[in-house]
């Protein structure tokens, strides 16, 4: 068996999908974006707040120059009224102001304002780096102190760290800081160059508190934070609904696409690939439950008629309703199918017998039964259905479909409507190949082969015109083998034009057999080989000048399908037919799709009306419409001047109709059967009249 044609449906990756990776890395992304934006926003802060204070730190050594005398710097003393002036004014200037120490160039302490206690920076000493930074390079060297453990008066140690590197510091300014404690108040501590005339002579230390600051920079950051991280994360969120609904979309046409690759486009139905992929399975759940697989295999009749005459559109629109009708006539387990064109099919799994499967064709046909709407028109559809089952006609399931393919075959070629698998139908089953054998043997055997003849009756005498010669094979150990059985077989063989040789031969020797005051028109049917080539009419004349029979008592019957299957070749044929004296009929006539023009032109004596037709008049539950179809193709037919014949005819009541719509002639089963030569002639007078 071949492995499932289906395709795997798409799974989802191993590990993250597609939208839960994009939601980590993107989330990642913002994250470090936040955290760099407030970084570098709160460094800016910083550098702002920083140039403030060095700002203001110069300010305040710029006015200390103005009250310390330049040698102050030079001697390292500075007289106690300067120095209280310092203190007493350095309250006023800035409430930030913690206080000022001033440094001569060699690191002395000229002055100390805030008693050594206040302010967080080192008691007593310079920070020399930075000291030196304002002595010999004339920058200003700010810094921040924090956390300054208080030991006591004149004994501290720098425990914490701060921007920069730190020293030992006092308390907390306004004794914020007990004697003992740890003091975590920032201090900006600046040492700023002092010059006399352009000179550089040493550093006021300016200390500021950085309390107010710091404070103000966090309630930034912390604002920004949260401005930018919701921001930043309003923006993800929109991003990943984006992603989302957009790996949603993929996935689903994704999805779409391996659908439609299982779905026929026009109905909806699953198609060829999807029903060999069921019955795959269904075959293989059958060995296990041993219950059997049935295969329905429809196909409309005259669905190219309907395209070519009511374009494509109609023509899909049919097959769509079609569909439809078919999908509310089996749910559950079967399996509805639109195998392409105008072929549909029917899984059964799970069957029981051959018989149910049957039952369900007929009700498949049954479908039909309803005329079809299509535009303004109702239109009468009709289908033939091939019927296989396994185990019964197969063990697999291609070649179910192959045995369901040839059932359906045989149901439209004999106008069946549902056939059941048969070997007998099947070309190239072995039985088929020994009965094309034993056909072949036949015709060397004197009496398996014959020909019967079935009167044709004119409706207005009752009077029986003439017959039709219709073939007989009386097998030696099978019986009667059907003609819907063996022509074709012939037909499909070669062994046709043997067939048919036999049949003229038969029949013109019977012809002069008979004396001719029972001599009646014989018609001999010609498959479509036979009347491809003018051999026939050579065939034909020679077999009536060997037998002493004129023409006119032959005629031949050729179907319509033929006809219109290749009128290029078969209507120089039939003309010369005619030319020879021989009468010609069309049979079968309605089912195929001769035009009106080709009709008029055509060399034709008689047509015979479909048995469908004449079958119509009797079970169609509307007389009058089928009346009607019949007496539109007697009008035709008649305003060719041919004349015309009705098959099939089982009753009494359907020959009254017939003779009613101006029917010229009759054949049926209601005046007799096909019979042999002696007992065709033996009635010459009206029969059931
Ligand atoms: P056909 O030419 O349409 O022949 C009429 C068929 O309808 C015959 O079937 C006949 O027995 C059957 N029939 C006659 N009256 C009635 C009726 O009242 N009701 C029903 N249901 N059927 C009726 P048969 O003899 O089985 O032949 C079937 C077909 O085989 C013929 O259809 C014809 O196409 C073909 N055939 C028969 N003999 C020959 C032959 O010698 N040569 C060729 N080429 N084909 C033949
Ligand atoms: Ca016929
Ligand atoms: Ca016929």
């Amino acid at each position: 068996m071949p492995p499932s044609a289906v395709p795997a449906t798409p799974r989802a990756g191993r590990g993250l999908s597609l939208t839960r990776r994009f939601a980590l890395i993107s989330l990642t992304g913002t994250a470090v974006l936040g955290v760099a934006l407030v970084a570098a926003t709160s460094q800016a802060l910083d550098d702002q707040a920083l140039a403030h204070d060095v700002a203001t730190a110069e300010a305040v050594a710029g006015w200390t120059t103005s009250v310390v005398p330049l040698d102050a710097y030079g001697t390292g003393l500075l007289d106690p009224d300067a120095a209280g002036e310092v203190t007493a004014v350095i309250d006023q200037v800035d409430p930030r102001l913690l206080g000022v120490r001033l440094w001569t160039a060699d690191g002395t302490l000229l002055l100390d304002t805030t008693g050594g206690t206040a302010t967080g920076a080192p008691i007593g000493f310079a920070d020399t780096a930075r000291l030196d930074a304002a002595v010999l390079r004339g920058v200003p060297a700010p810094e921040v102190l924090t956390q300054v453990e208080v030991l006591g008066v004149g004994h501290t140690a720098v425990a914490g760290t701060s921007v920069a590197a730190t020293s030992a510091a006092g308390a907390g300014a306004g004794g914020a800081t007990p004697p003992g404690g740890v003091s975590t108040d920032p201090v900006m501590d600046v040492y700023v160059p002092v010059t006399y005339s352009g000179q550089l002579v040493g550093a006021a230390e300016v200390m500021l508190d950085h309390t107010p600051t710091a404070a103000t920079q966090a309630t930034a950051v912390r604002t920004l934070g949260l401005v930018a991280g919701g921001g930043l994360l309003l923006l993800w969120l929109v991003l990943y609904r984006t992603v989302h609904t957009a790996s949603d979309r993929l996935q689903r046409s994704a999805m779409d696409n391996a659908r439609m690759a299982l779905l026929d486009a026009l109905t909806g139905l699953p198609n060829r690939r999807m029903l060999l992929d069921r019955l795959d399975r269904a075959v293989a759940a059958a060995r296990l439950d041993r219950h059997g697989v049935g295969i329905l295999l429809l196909d409309i009749d005259r669905f190219k008629d309907i395209n070519d005459s009511l374009g494509h559109d109609r023509g899909d629109e049919l097959l769509v309703q079609v569909a439809e009708r078919l999908m509310d006539t089996f749910r559950g387990r079967d399996l509805v199918a639109r195998l392409g064109g105008d072929e549909f099919a029917v899984l059964l799994p799970g069957l029981a017998s051959v018989a149910d499967a049957e039952r369900l064709a007929h009700r498949a046909r049954a479908v039909f039964t309803a005329p079809f709407r299509l535009g303004e028109m109702n239109v009468h559809v009709a289908t033939s259905i091939g019927v296989a089952a396994l185990p019964e006609h197969a063990d697999d399931a291609s070649d179910l479909m192959r045995k369901a393919d040839v059932a359906m075959y045989t149901a439209k070629q004999h106008r069946l409507g549902v056939a059941v698998y048969d070997l007998a139908d099947d070309d190239s089953s072995p039985a088929r190949l020994v009965l094309q054998a034993e056909l072949h043997r036949a015709l060397t055997r004197p009496g398996e082969l014959s020909m019967h003849y079935q009167p044709k009756i004119d409706l207005v005498t009752g009077a029986t015109v003439g017959l039709e010669a219709l073939m007989r094979w009386q097998h030696p150990t099978r019986g009667a083998v059907e003609p819907s059985t063996f022509i074709p077989l012939a037909e499909q063989s070669g062994l046709i034009d043997d067939l048919t040789q036999f049949a003229l031969r038969t029949v013109t020797r019977q012809l002069s057999r008979w004396a001719s005051d029972e001599r009646l028109p014989v018609a001999v049917n010609l498959s479509g080989h036979a009347v491809a080539s003018t051999e026939i009419v050579d065939t034909i004349t020679r077999l009536l000048l060997e037998h002493d029979v004129g023409p006119e008592w032959l005629e031949v019957e050729i179907t319509e399908t033929v006809l219109v299957t290749d009128p290029g070749r078969v209507v120089p044929v039939l003309q010369r037919l005619v030319d020879a004296g021989i009468r010609v009929a069309i049979d079968d006539f309605g089912i195929g799709s001769t035009s009106i023009s080709q009709l008029r032109d055509l060399p034709v004596e008689t047509l015979k009306i479909d048995r469908l037709f004449i079958e119509d008049l009797r079970t169609d539950a509307d007389a009058r419409r089928a009346a009607s179809v019949v007496k539109a193709m007697v009008d035709l037919a008649h305003s060719f001047g041919m004349q015309v014949i009705a098959e099939g005819v089982e009753d009494g009541r359907t020959a009254a109709t017939l003779l009613s719509l101006d029917v010229d002639q009759a054949q049926g089963f209601w005046y007799s059967h096909a019979v042999p030569a002696a007992e065709a002639v033996g009635q010459r007078g009206p029969v059931r009249t």
